[in-house]
């Protein structure tokens, strides 16, 4: 509500705020004489975080030297502010240090040894702030590392630069904490500075309603400078009760325009900025003269000082050194305090330096500041909730920041307490009310921390773990495209080259055929596959019988064991019910098939076909398999150069007959000893033995065949075969003669037929065969079926064909 109407000329409309107290001001001690130089230490200690945001980071090194104004640290971020040197010297350390902070915390600080020169840095500034734009003004005010002068610290240029709409720009000149004068000396001494600033906070912010500056009315002397030096500018000064907190944003900006600001919002929100006047004095050096922040008004106060006064004191300069100018008498000092007895802290030490906030250094005795009596229990009298200036319930947050149940503290708005301290100072029973909070935000600041950490860090593994698979995915997309280019290449290579080839392709290509043909001849298992690759395309090279044989039993070995191992695998997840079963019987059933066709492949080496064999070497060599094969193919090359006589023929056919009976005779045996044995080797035999049959049989048609064209052509010759001969051996000739000629009148049908019926007797001798087998329970039936369907098959082609052959042959007879 409004509580009162005055201002220099003007009324202007001030309202109350919720609570406050009324310590003693003692403000007068350190008014009694004018603002006065620290002068210059030996040492100043630069904190690089003098400001709320990230601390600046260093621009020199140990041994630089330095110029006064000279930029030694940079700004890091947008909320960030540079730090200069307070004046010329040389760079001793960079290194950490106690800090004025209410934890008694180090931080890194630049280590200045001046040198008592105080020799600027070339700087200029403008004689009119119009003339520059605002991001100009904002880009200077921001170089010179101007942050909020009043306590917090935060960079003034960042607060300037918003983009809300602004109604009411406000400079705080309230300074309500007991002690403290610097903001009211500042008022007396340099209001035209604090004017001037004010005009450029006013270009920049351009407020439509109004500029104000707010003070307390225990500042006359104050108050009545700005009013003279705020005249014809519009620039209004109000004055209202003094009560404290009244200087807080959000308290002054409710006493000067009766609006709140929101709880968690910012004095924009609702259209107001607010400065402080000391920043305002700081913004309007920046800009007319170009100097950077490097000193402040500094009030050393409190009766263990001899000397209490306001001093322009650098920023560094150690809080002893203004103690020594002061006539400390630390004997009488019960705690040297950073601000005022409301909201400062306690130093421990005195080498800590005065920074942008530093307000006031206070040094009182034990009768100006006795310590507090012990805390006696609470007996809810609610005056700590009458006292507070933002409403709050501080019983209430005292007992849950005792059980330390921060979220009700968050409920309860803990962040809205501003730490004035006018709760613990209401309170009869003395509890440090303000202690308990300021532990319980930091407490919460730092679980907010180490959850913040926690979120990156998984950020970070998580990002990691994408980034190896995506290398892992792009890996394996260059190896396909490998293998693809490769594949290309060796396709290109296979083709014929061209004659526009190029010549490096060409040698290219011939280096990898090399090379695969070396790596094929070191390599047994390429050389296997290379076998197989050719046996499958009809380019094998010749392998000897003896090879062959040594080749096909090794594999029947082998696959036998194979066939055993695999076979007691599938009996053991068998009784072990085992979900792998499945998979072991079709192992099984595979090795079983590969089996049957090496010993397949082996029973028919040992019952080859005898193509020729015309010299009595040859016939020798029958007993030898190896030569026999050589002869074979030795003879079959012959042949193919020479044609062969009717004599040889029928000789080769008689001893290819002969040799195959052998043969046959001896797989025979082979396969009775092996079903005696009750070998496994047996099923194989089998098919050999129904091979050579097939292969005898053919033979002893062939002969037939070929002795039945023979007498064809004796007859036709007029050959004298008329004559019935006497002797048997010539008799038995005649009718094979006969036979012979009979089979070779037979037509192509009747061959067929012949073969037909051949085929169906044989199936039938297999088929009685395999009842037998069937019915001993004997391990040839597998061979004896494959042997049968064999059989059938050759039956149904020759069938086929039979039935083909007479419907092809039927008109052609009907022609004849
Ligand atoms: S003022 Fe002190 S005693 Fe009274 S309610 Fe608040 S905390 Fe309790
Ligand atoms: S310290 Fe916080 S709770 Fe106490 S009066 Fe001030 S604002 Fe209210």
């Amino acid at each position: 509500m409004p509580i009162s109407a005055d201002s220099h000329s003007d009324t202007i409309k001030v309202w109350d705020i919720h609570g406050g107290v009324h310590p003693p001001e003692n403000k007068h001690q350190s008014l009694g004489e004018p603002i006065q130089s620290a002068g210059i230490p030996p040492r100043l200690i630069l904190p690089l975080s003098q400001h709320i945001g990230a601390p600046a980071a260093p621009l020199v090194e140990v041994g630089d030297k330095v110029l006064k104004g000279q930029q030694i640290a940079e700004a890091k971020g947008l909320v960030s502010a540079p730090i200069h040197a307070p004046t010329s010297g040389v760079i001793a350390a960079i290194e950490p240090r106690v800090i004025p902070h209410p934890s008694g915390m180090s931080a890194p600080c630049i280590i200045l040894d001046t040198d008592g020169e105080d020799t600027w840095i070339p700087h200029q500034g403008v004689e009119d702030f119009r003339s520059l734009d605002k991001p100009e003004l904002l880009k200077r005010i921001r170089e010179a590392g101007i942050a909020g002068m009043g306590g917090a610290g935060f960079p003034s240029a960042v607060k300037l630069g918003g983009t809300k709409a602004i109604d009411t720009l406000i400079l705080n000149g309230t300074e309500c904490e007991p002690y403290i004068t610097a903001d009211d000396i500042l008022m007396r001494e340099r209001a035209e500075q604090i004017i001037a600033g004010a005009e450029i906070l006013r270009h920049l912010v351009a407020p439509s309603e109004r500029t104000v500056i707010g003070v307390e009315d225990n500042k006359p002397e104050g108050i009545a400078a700005l009013r003279k030096a705020a005249e014809g500018t519009g620039i209004q000064v109000a004055v209202f009760p003094t009560k404290y907190p009244s200087g807080g944003e959000k308290q002054l900006i409710e006493i000067l325009t009766g609006r709140e600001v929101p709880s968690g919002g910012l004095p924009a929100d609702i259209g107001v900025v607010c400065q402080n006047i000391g920043t305002a004095v700081a913004i309007y050096r920046a800009i007319r003269f170009g100097e950077p922040l490097i000193s402040r008004v500094t009030t050393v106060t409190g009766e263990a000082c001899g000397h209490q006064r306001n001093y322009e004191v650098l920023l560094g300069t150690p809080v002893q050194y203004l103690l020594d100018r002061s006539e400390f008498d630390a004997s009488r000092c019960i705690r040297l305090v950073m601000g005022g007895p409301m909201m400062g802290y306690t130093l421990p030490d005195t080498g800590v330096p005065i920074v942008k906030t530093s307000n006031c250094v206070l040094a009182p005795t034990v009768e100006e500041l006795p310590p507090p009596p012990p805390a006696q229990a609470c007996i809810r009298c609610g005056m700590c909730a009458e006292a507070c200036p933002v409403s709050l319930l501080p019983q209430q947050m005292y007992w849950y920041a005792r059980s330390q149940e921060y979220d009700k503290l968050e409920e309860h708005n803990l962040f809205d307490c501003i730490e004035c301290g006018a709760c613990s100072y209401a309170c009869p029973s003395h509890i440090p009310l303000v202690q308990y909070y300021r532990a319980a935000k930091g407490e919460i600041r730092q679980a907010e921390q180490d959850r913040i950490k926690a979120e990156r860090s998984k950020e970070r593994f998580e990002a990691r773990q994408a980034r190896i698979e995506k290398e892992a995915a792009e890996k394996e997309a260059k190896k396909r495209a490998r293998l693809e280019a490769a594949k290309a290449k060796q396709n290109t290579a296979a083709k014929p080259v061209s004659d526009n080839d190029n010549k490096s392709d060409i040698i290219q290509a011939a280096i990898e055929r090399s090379k695969a043909k070396k790596a094929q001849q070191s390599d047994p298992a390429t050389a296997a596959i290379e076998r197989a690759q050719a046996k499958r395309s009809g380019k094998a090279a010749e392998e000897t019988p003896q090879e062959q044989q040594a080749r096909l039993e090794k594999l029947v070995a082998s696959t036998e064991k194979r066939l055993e191992s695999a076979k007691e695998k599938l009996a053991q997840a068998e009784a072990e019910g085992s979900d792998k079963v499945e998979a072991f019987r079709s192992a099984v059933t595979t090795t079983e098939k590969k089996l049957q066709g090496a010993r397949e492949e082996l029973a028919a080496l040992d019952a080859p076909p005898a193509t020729a064999a015309s010299s009595p070497q040859d016939q020798s060599a029958e007993l030898d398999p190896a030569q026999a094969a050589i002869a074979r193919a030795q003879a079959k090359r012959a042949g193919a150069d020479a044609p062969e006589s009717d004599e040889d023929k029928t000789q080769r056919l008689q001893q290819q007959i002969a040799s195959t009976e052998k043969r046959l005779k001896a797989a025979e045996a082979r396969w009775q000893e092996a079903q005696q044995q009750g070998g496994s080797k047996a099923e194989a035999l089998a098919a050999g033995v129904e091979k050579t049959r097939e292969k005898l049989d053919a033979a002893r048609q062939e002969l037939a065949s070929h002795q039945a064209t023979l007498q064809t052509g004796r007859d036709n010759n007029g050959d004298a075969a008329d004559s019935p001969s006497d002797d048997p051996a010539q008799a038995a000739i005649a009718r094979a003669m006969a036979a012979r000629e009979a089979a070779a009148n037979l037509s192509e049908t009747d061959k067929l037929a012949q073969s037909v019926e051949s085929l169906e007797k044989r199936i039938a001798r297999s088929r009685e065969k395999l009842d037998a087998a069937r019915q001993a329970g004997d391990d040839t039936v597998d061979a004896l079926e494959t042997a049968l369907q064999k059989l059938e098959t050759k039956l149904s082609e020759a069938q086929g064909k039979l039935a083909e052959a007479k419907g092809s042959k039927t008109p052609q007879s009907q022609e004849h």
